[in-house]
């Protein structure tokens, strides 16, 4: 098993592709990747060059994901492979979702390695997280369809920059979710990671209208995000788009990366958010990494 051809792309006249898998829409001339680094034109033929190649791999609480309210008490083989589709300044995890495959050690596993391996260690579920899983997308189709016919679940903890046509392969096989809203302004979006909101918000609905359990992320980042007409705007179309049910953590902000200069968020930001979202409907509001 190794590098597998991409599922959502175009060939155009000149040797490059277009992939569209995500709204990047990335231009890739041959040898070349796009945004994701995961993702190269050899000669006209896109490639998934992650597919396979886990560079992380946990046995991690669902809670941790964070989903507070699908089947608590469980564990999930918890699995990444590098790239994102996001330059996020506060990135976490850049080690290994700001860098391309070769940069790091990785496990290869088989898609029906990894549905064996969840099984041996006893794991109800499969969590697609800590990089941006939707880059590799085709892997984890493959997975996830397998784990369904074993009776395991399939859990997706991701930004949702995704195009709808390739969301809508995977939904059948998604159970839960926990989506990054990174906030509520498409201008924040660009400038701290690279990307637009409404292409997020879309993934959000579609997730909700095929029945994926799905919990919502809020990183409040002071002086960024942490604007609280923004955040009620938030909450407002959560809970106009029948999302009041969705549990809705806010996370406190560590400086990282190239955000080290920034403070934490203070505490009462973080319950100043929560009051505003309760206020607004929204039934289940968590904070988190307080
Ligand atoms: S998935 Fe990667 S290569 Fe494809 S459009 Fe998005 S960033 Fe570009
Ligand atoms: S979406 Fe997540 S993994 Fe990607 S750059 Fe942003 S914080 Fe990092």
């Amino acid at each position: 098993m190794g590098p597998c051809e991409c599922r959502y792309y175009l060939r155009l006249d000149d040797g490059s592709v277009e992939c569209q898998l995500c709204p990047h829409h990335c231009h890739i001339g041959n040898s070349k990747t796009g945004i994701c680094r995961s993702r190269r034109n050899h000669d006209g033929v896109l490639i998934s060059e992650v597919y396979g190649k886990l560079c992380s791999l946990a046995i991690d609480p669902v809670e941790k994901k964070p989903l507070y309210h699908f089947h608590p008490g469980t564990a999930c083989l918890s699995l990444a492979c590098t790239g994102c589709n996001f330059r996020c300044l506060n990135c976490q995890n850049h080690e290994i979702s700001q860098v391309a495959p070769a940069e790091v050690d990785y496990y290869k596993l088989s898609p029906e390695e990894v549905v064996s391996l969840c099984k041996k260690h006893h794991c109800p579920g499969i969590a697609y997280t800590y990089t941006e899983p939707l880059t590799y997308l085709e892997y984890i189709i493959d997975i996830a369809k397998l784990a369904h016919e074993a009776g395991l679940w399939n859990i997706l903890v991701s930004a949702g920059y995704v195009c709808q046509d390739p969301l809508k392969d995977l939904l059948p096989y998604l159970d839960a979710a926990n989506i990054d809203l990174k906030s509520f302004s498409d201008d924040i979006y660009r400038k701290v990671s690279g990307g637009h909101l409404q292409p997020v918000l879309n993934t959000i609905l579609a997730m909700r209208d095929a029945g994926v359990w799905v919990e919502i992320t809020n990183l409040v980042i002071p002086g960024i995000n942490d604007d609280m007409k923004m955040i009620q705007e938030m909450c407002q179309w959560l809970k106009e788009n029948n999302l009041a049910d969705a549990p809705l953590h806010f996370s406190r902000f560590f400086p990282r990366y190239k955000m080290s200069q920034l403070s934490p968020t203070p505490v009462q930001t973080l319950k100043a958010a929560k009051q505003i979202a309760e206020e607004a409907g929204i039934r289940y509001v968590y904070l988190g990494n307080v």
